[in-house]
């Protein structure tokens, strides 16, 4: 028997009017490459989104068509996130790091019918345009919004929407069509597609808004400094509209991010560790400036606990470390203290945000063993994490061999190796395709890691194996040094990990570089390491 409820269809197109309704007021910032800050207010944003709605659909876009956008994170780039599922169609943000022969296939395997490109990216998009035959492309100006360079074959954002109508009615059908479409960002393989849904975007929006979460309030300033590629900038834009929090867009690389949040009075911002270990000696120059930010939302590497404990303890600022992936929208666990640990001291509290975090609700977890045995929760045992949840992929985009990565009880193969303790916090331990095996043992290169940013005179650092005849595989760590020294760094790291390892652990060759290599997301690396060396 079927209970009385509306069966009121979950889509984007709610988040957009709550966003309109109630919190019409509410402004979106964006940083222009002069320094300066653009904003308006959610009003304006809605009318902007209705009338560009209206342009893409007299252009022939119709639902289940894909758009993508090739763009840094700005206004028009959220209004064409926002435009392209209200009209029912996809939005398929590209990762303008990718190169140009990867994008083309992806481009190509997407059947993207139109991408609105931001000037600001246009030379790499040039490598990209001679490889695809895509018949509409928009530009957009992030500096003024004017049009500039007109060309005969490109059509000019502000004048396409301009001649639209503000009046749209949004018919998405069923909460189960196609919304957006992201693909991995291609750390161990090549990137995969995954076409999220109105109904898993809805919930994953709800499930991030949670206290323990996200934790936004329509009293937060949110500044995403993760791109809208990588997992629709991990949801915060959608999440921050439906709270009503003031959104900031930003370039991460931009000089003057330390400027924005004092001017915007940024509370809560997120991105990846790489981007919170560069921005921190401003940062703690300029503490009296930053007094707004109170929370990081941590993810996409582990976060060094020397990290957690220099924003916790010098700034102030709440780290929350999670865990997710490109196929889980993409949140899966949040490492926040719970009430029983309280009373722990500070470096137990570091070692427990440290870890990748309990799943947060809707999402479950198992770790499961080589010959697919369930595994204890005992915080020793390690596995292969897998995961479920009503905002996770149940299969790739156009990708009929899935067995690699789903189980046939409908789980997601994580491709992660984790712990899980009694408390249900998970560790990651490596990505299966990282770990070191040497002589038949495993060793971990994300354990290495953490260690090695653990020394004073270290700056970042990576750990690979390389193939060697006698062990099969050894490790051998890359580091970036905080200055150069007269003594043996090499002996000094190895006798630093020797206080916390096996010998067969030591990495056998220290290599010290300018720095580590980072793909289009900020992560290591370890493909291009692997060819530098
Ligand atoms: P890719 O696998 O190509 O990097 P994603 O950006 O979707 O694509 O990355 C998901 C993966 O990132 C996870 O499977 C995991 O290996 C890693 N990851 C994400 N968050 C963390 C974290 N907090 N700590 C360690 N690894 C993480």
């Amino acid at each position: 028997m079927f209970g009385v409820m509306m069966n009121y269809p979950l889509t984007l197109a709610q988040i957009l009017e709550h966003a309109h309704r109630i919190h019409g007021d509410k402004q979106v910032h964006t940083l222009l490459p002069n320094g300066k800050v653009h904003t308006y207010n959610y009003d304006t944003l809605d009318r902007r989104v209705k009338q560009l709605a209206n342009a893409i659909t007299t252009l022939g876009i119709r639902s289940g068509d894909s758009v993508a956008t090739f763009a840094s994170n700005t206004y028009q780039h959220l209004e064409i996130c926002c435009a392209v599922p209200y009209a029912g169609a996809i939005i398929h943000p590209l990762n303008v790091r990718l190169a140009p022969t990867q994008l083309a296939k992806i481009v190509e395997e997407a059947n993207d019918k139109l991408i609105f490109v931001d000037r600001a990216c246009v030379e790499q998009f040039s490598k990209l345009q001679q490889k695809i035959d895509c018949k509409h492309i928009v530009f957009f100006n992030i500096d003024t919004g004017q049009n500039e360079n007109r060309t005969n074959l490109s059509i000019e954002y502000e004048q396409f929407i301009s001649e639209a109508d503000n009046n749209y009615i949004s018919d998405i059908q069923d909460e189960n069509w196609a919304m957006a479409l992201c693909y991995t960002s291609g750390t161990s393989g090549e990137p995969k597609g995954v076409l999220y849904t109105h109904r898993s975007m809805f919930l994953h929006t709800l499930a991030v808004n949670q206290a323990d979460v996200f934790g936004l309030t329509e009293s937060d300033v949110v500044m995403p400094l993760v791109p809208m590629y990588h997992a629709m900038g991990w949801g915060l834009p959608y999440a921050s509209m439906f709270a009503g929090a003031e959104i900031v867009l930003a370039n991460a690389n931009h000089t003057h991010i330390v400027d924005l949040i004092a001017e915007t009075g940024v509370t809560v911002a997120a991105g990846v560790p790489t981007i919170w270990a560069r921005l921190l000696p401003e940062l703690q120059k300029r503490k009296q400036e930053i007094t707004s930010l109170r929370r990081l939302i941590v993810g996409g590497e582990p976060m060094p606990p020397t990290l957690i404990e220099a924003y916790e303890k010098e700034l102030r600022v709440e780290v929350r470390h999670a865990w997710g992936m490109t196929e889980m929208s993409p949140t899966g666990t949040f490492s926040t203290l719970r009430k029983a640990h309280q009373n722990l001291s500070d470096a137990e509290k570091t070692d427990i945000k440290a870890m990748q975090g309990r799943p947060i609700p809707g999402v479950q977890v198992r770790l499961v063993s080589e010959n697919d045995v369930e595994l204890p929760w005992d915080g020793k045992t390690i596995g292969e994490l897998q995961v479920r949840s009503p905002w996770t992929a149940r299969t790739y985009y156009k990708n009929t061999s899935t067995a690699e990565h789903f189980t046939t009880d409908g789980w997601l193969r994580t491709g992660d190796l984790a712990t899980i303790n009694a408390e249900g916090y998970m560790q990651i331990v490596d990505r299966a395709k990282a770990i070191i095996r040497s002589g038949g043992e495993s060793i971990s290169s994300v354990a290495l890691e953490t260690a090695l940013l653990k020394h004073p005179s270290v700056n970042d650092a990576a750990v690979v194996g390389v193939s060697d005849k006698k062990w099969g595989e050894r490790p051998l760590a890359v580091v970036v040094i905080t200055s150069q020294t007269d003594e043996d760094i090499s002996e000094i790291l190895k006798q630093h990990l020797a206080t916390e390892f096996p010998k067969f652990w030591i990495p056998d060759k220290f290599v010290v570089v300018d720095e580590i290599p980072k793909t289009g997301v900020g992560k290591t690396d370890k493909h291009a390491i692997l060819q530098m060396l």
